[in-house]
């Protein structure tokens, strides 16, 4: 007999659910319910219909209901809404939300897609506040660019730094309003570190958004004009967005007496199954088995939303098919930055008191003589002892993505460490280089295993510094001029070899350069001489993302550029192209340009770095040139300064 399923919710989990459904049966009943007005459409694109860099609203709407009803013949009812389930007579009461009407749909097996919806706790001023908006679906879209097309805010404050908040955030700021970033962690962006968050931080001044941080919203005053912080300080705003992060939509299967993980998630088995056999559960309701640990936590994504989408209509269909668990696979745009994230990072391994070691490399997107080449901040987290991977992260104006999306094929393919050496990845220079930096990072934690290197963290270094621990800078002494860590002696690494009856046998010695592999050749040098040696992981980048010295505060628009002192015509007299060259060149190249010039003549520099934004106004300063201007060209990043 044909069998007869109700979906509860059309969107990620629920349409993908359905449109499987048919493809596996013919005959089976299949009611989608869904109480909103629209199904299948583009959550993840909605803040970007807001900044208007998507400028067809209709392109958000994935499918219609008329599309998918013609395409799967499906039953599908909008604007209703299942009020209760009841598992004994294997029933939903949906209410018709157009015409109040209620009644009671049977049903043989039943899927809960409901979603999550955005946490709104009890901030007193909360509901006189007419301007606090939150975004899930089309119709918070559209109140939020009404109210940004017809009122014209200036300033707006976004709470809550997490991918919602963060992509609305540079929306907003394209639309040319100034935004802060309410955060109450010490970071935005939770499936990264804090190093990692830290280039991002540095990167949001860049864009001139204002982050605030370890902070929490106390209040509402004056209507929603003023919001109010922990510490006692109020922000004046003309809007807030309020993007804290997602609570499941549990209700109904709490209410019919499905058994709930300790979050507040449906529980469910390998099979997608809630406690009840007949009623299955996906998406962001659901309570998932994290990839890595195999603990139960809440990873609120459509790609696992989808894919369970499928395997629960598989099941439904008789099929045994089994979710492996969420490896939380994530990525986001942040202004010219990409960052991505898998697998677990070091605040879940530390919670669930697992060792783990970690490295940080600072690659090239794609071969530095190729232009456009730009560093990526790769990290990877790992088992010291069995090589397992259970984490990366990466940051980068390119490729940033494609590592990562490897190094989570890798993890699902329980690859380690030193199988990502051997992963044979394409290569051309405007894609990648003939060691990609998948591999360079699979060499580096190799080498760790292995013991041929081993390394501090960025959080060790000024700890070891303070308490007389022995730190050589092993980079050239201009690079120094760009910053260093205090209390490190230099010696450069080409002279080491002739300096090492100045240093001492009897104590450890610590090495660094500016992203870590000088670091590591010199550790070579000394451990080989029977020196005991470590290597600062990730140098002087690693480590200045977070205590970055000397930062001079500079401004740019939203396409990265800047006036800084002044107006007047800048008559260039060389140009020095250091795009996509490793560490020491461009640093090399910029000195022999500005000792080619004269006093008051001026060099124009195209990098692809963007640490430059930070470090090229410091050295400018200490050194006495003037920064004349900086401009942002597609990826290349120009800087017009003047010598002294
Ligand atoms: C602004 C935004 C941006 C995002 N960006 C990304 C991204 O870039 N990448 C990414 O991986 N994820 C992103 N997400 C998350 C992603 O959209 C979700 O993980 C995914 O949609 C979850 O699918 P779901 O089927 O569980 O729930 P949803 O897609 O939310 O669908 C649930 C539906 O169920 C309906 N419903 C709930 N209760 C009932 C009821 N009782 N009766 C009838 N209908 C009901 C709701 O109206 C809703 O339409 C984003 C989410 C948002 C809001």
């Amino acid at each position: 007999m044909a069998q007869k399923v109700i979906i509860i919710g059309g969107v990620a989990g629920g349409a993908t659910a359905a449109a499987r459904l048919r493809r596996v049966s013919e005959d089976t009943e299949i009611i989608l319910v869904e109480r909103g007005e629209h199904i299948s459409f583009a959550n993840c694109g909605l803040p970007y219909y807001i900044g208007e860099t998507i400028k067809d609203r209709s392109k958000l709407l994935v499918q219609t209901v008329k599309g998918m009803k013609d395409r799967f013949n499906l039953d599908i009812r909008i604007l209703s809404e299942a009020l209760s389930i009841n598992p004994e007579n294997k029933t939903v009461t949906i209410k018709n939300l157009q015409n109040g009407e209620v009644y009671e749909e049977s049903y043989d097996k039943l899927l809960l897609s409901p979603g999550a919806r955005p946490i709104v706790p009890a901030i007193p001023g909360l509901n006189e506040n007419q301007t606090l908006f939150t975004l899930r679906n089309i119709p918070d879209t559209d109140k939020i660019k009404n109210y940004v097309d017809s009122h014209n805010p200036k300033k707006a404050v976004v709470i809550g730094g997490g991918f919602i908040g963060i992509e609305m955030a540079e929306n907003l700021v394209d639309r040319g309003i100034e935004v802060t970033i309410i955060e109450m962690a010490n970071q935005i962006m939770a499936p990264i570190d804090f190093e990692m968050a830290s280039i991002l931080h540095t990167h949001l001044k860049e864009k001139s958004v204002k982050l605030i941080l370890e902070n929490g919203v106390e209040s509402f005053a004056d209507n929603g004009k003023k919001v109010i912080l922990s510490d006692g300080t109020d922000i004046e705003t003309d809007m807030t967005i309020l993007s804290i992060g997602v609570r499941p939509e549990n209700e109904l299967a709490k209410t019919a007496g499905l058994k709930l993980g300790e979050r507040g998630g449906i529980a469910v088995n390998e099979f997608l199954q809630t406690s009840n056999g007949d009623i299955y559960a996906v998406g962001d309701t659901v309570e998932v088995v994290d990839y890595i640990s195999g603990t139960k936590t809440m990873i609120p994504l459509a790609g696992p939303a989808n894919r369970q989408g499928r395997i629960a209509a598989n099941n439904m269909m008789g099929k045994k098919e089994k979710y492996q668990g969420t490896l939380g696979t994530s990525i986001a745009k942040v202004f010219d930055l990409t960052v991505a994230a898998t697998g677990n990072n070091e605040k879940i391994l530390k919670r669930l008191s697992i060792s783990y070691e970690v490295i940080h490399i600072h690659p090239s997107s794609h071969a530095g003589y190729y232009p456009g080449a730009a560093p990526i901040a790769l990290k990877l987290i790992f088992d010291k002892e069995t090589g397992k991977i259970f984490g990366a992260q990466a940051i980068g104006a390119d490729g940033v993505d494609k590592r990562i999306d490897v190094i989570a094929t890798a993890i699902k393919g329980g690859l380690t460490v030193e199988d990502l050496t051997n992963l044979e990845l394409s290569y051309a220079p405007p894609y990648s280089s003939a060691k990609d930096p998948v591999n360079m990072a699979g060499y580096v934690a190799s080498n760790i295993l292995e013991g041929a290197l081993e390394t501090i963290q960025w959080h060790e270094v000024d700890k070891i510094v303070a308490e007389g621990g022995l730190l050589i800078d092993v980079r050239e002494a201009m690079e120094r001029e760009f910053g260093f860590i205090e209390g490190s002696i230099h010696i450069p690494l080409n002279e080491l070899r002739d300096r090492l009856k100045e240093l001492p046998k009897e104590q450890t010695i610590y090495v660094s350069c500016q992203v870590g592999l000088r670091g590591y050749l010199a550790s070579r040098i000394l451990k080989i001489n029977g020196f005991q040696v470590k290597n600062v992981d990730g140098g002087w980048k690693t480590y200045s993302s977070v205590y970055g010295s000397n930062i001079v505060e500079i401004k740019t628009n939203d396409l990265g550029e800047t006036d800084i002192e002044s107006t007047k015509e800048i008559k260039v007299d060389t140009i020095v192209d250091v795009t996509g060259l490793t560490c020491p060149m461009p640093i090399i190249k910029l000195k022999k340009g500005i000792e080619s010039l004269d006093s008051g003549q001026v060099i124009e520099l195209h990098v692809t770095d963007r640490g430059a934004l930070k470090d090229l106004p410091a050295w400018s300063k200490n050194a006495g040139h003037t920064l004349l201007k900086t401009e942002q060209d597609e990826k290349v990043i120009k800087f017009w300064i003047e010598k002294k």
